[in-house]
């Protein structure tokens, strides 16, 4: 059955902005082969790291029936969550990846996914849908190319022409199916490589393709294990995740906007954290000072051992210029 009904393109739109999304893109739910044959191909380089998770129902992600029996189409949506804070270069302690300087995009976005399902079910009750906020077996990169948000940028990113890369995903499901799907934009990389050639650790082995053993992003926060040695000293004082492919990218200093979600502004002075507090801080503390901020998900241990790969990155950093560790 076709559910051309009361749901129109245009009023599943005017909801989604009305809800405070900055980007809506519709695609049919056809299947992902390409993209899961490459995700393949990475995870045979086992480029995933403990991402073990990722190796996991590889069919859902292939095709969405097997999460929504009755899916007929995909919607993406995109939230801007960029705040024009320089980061800290304070002495003595670490930087955090602008994504986490306010509450964690999960709640924010599963709030909104929320209230947006319930209006469009009150709307036509034969809408069904599945949501997604990067927690399940979903391609998001994929179907925000597919419905025409983006396209994917050579540090794996998607890149919008409206926000650049600073742009958190969500992904529904459904039934549903919308007179217009969105038309795929092409790549405008072209021959530029600057995020390639500024990532410190090499994490970017080839365009597309992200080694996360290498990734300070990775290595700083779904990471449970210690950080390679070898990699000491290349941190460039990154404590939580790291945003140097994004800072050098020509699209995000062209389209970068302040976001207009009060939840991604810095809170607690989370945009930096000091080094010495973190080592001295219990769980009690901990808790308190990251309530509901992304860096939650390193817990306490893996901040300390951040902060202690940091300064012993530091200290080999300065031993090399005084020539004392030779
Ligand atoms: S830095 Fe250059 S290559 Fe990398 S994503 Fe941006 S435009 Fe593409």
């Amino acid at each position: 059955m076709v559910n051309q009904g009361k749901l129109s393109n245009e009023l599943v739109t005017q909801k989604a902005l009305a809800l405070g999304f900055d980007l809506i893109g519709f695609a049919k739910s056809e299947e992902l082969k390409e993209e899961v044959e490459r995700l393949e191909n990475w995870l045979r380089e086992r480029y995933n790291g403990t991402m073990s998770y990722m190796e996991r129902n590889l069919e859902k992600r292939l095709n969405v029936k097997e999460i929504l029996p009755e899916a007929k189409s995909v919607i993406s949506l995109a939230l801007n969550y960029y705040t024009d804070e320089a980061y800290s270069n304070k002495a003595g302690s670490g930087k955090v990846s602008r994504y986490a300087f306010g509450t964690d995009y999960h709640y924010i976005l599963w709030d909104k996914l929320e209230k947006l399902i319930t209006e469009l079910k009150e709307i036509d009750p034969n809408f069904s849908a599945k949501s997604y906020v990067d927690t399940g077996p979903v391609m998001d990169k994929a179907w925000a190319i597919h419905s025409g948000l983006g396209w994917m940028g050579k540090h794996s990113n998607i890149i919008t022409k409206e926000f650049g890369s600073w742009i958190f995903l969500s992904t529904i499901i459904t039934n549903y199916e919308f007179s217009n799907y969105g038309n795929v934009l092409g790549d405008f990389c072209g021959t530029c490589t600057r995020c390639i050639d500024a990532c410190p650790t090499s994490a970017i082995t080839e365009s597309y393709i992200v080694n996360a053993n290498k990734c300070i992003s990775f290595l700083t926060i779904e990471n449970k294990e210690e950080i390679p040695n070898e990699l000491s000293g290349s941190f460039e004082n990154w404590l939580f995740g790291c945003d140097i492919c994004q800072d050098v990218c020509p699209w995000n200093k062209k389209f970068s906007k302040r976001t207009n979600e009060p939840g991604f502004f810095v809170k607690n002075s989370n945009k930096e954290i000091n080094l010495d507090e973190i080592m001295e801080m219990d769980n009690i503390e901990f808790k308190m000072r990251f309530k509901d901020s992304p860096i939650m998900r390193a817990k306490l241990k893996g901040l300390k051992r951040n902060a202690s790969f940091l300064r012993a990155g530091t200290d080999r950093t300065i031993l090399n210029k005084t020539g004392k560790n030779k």
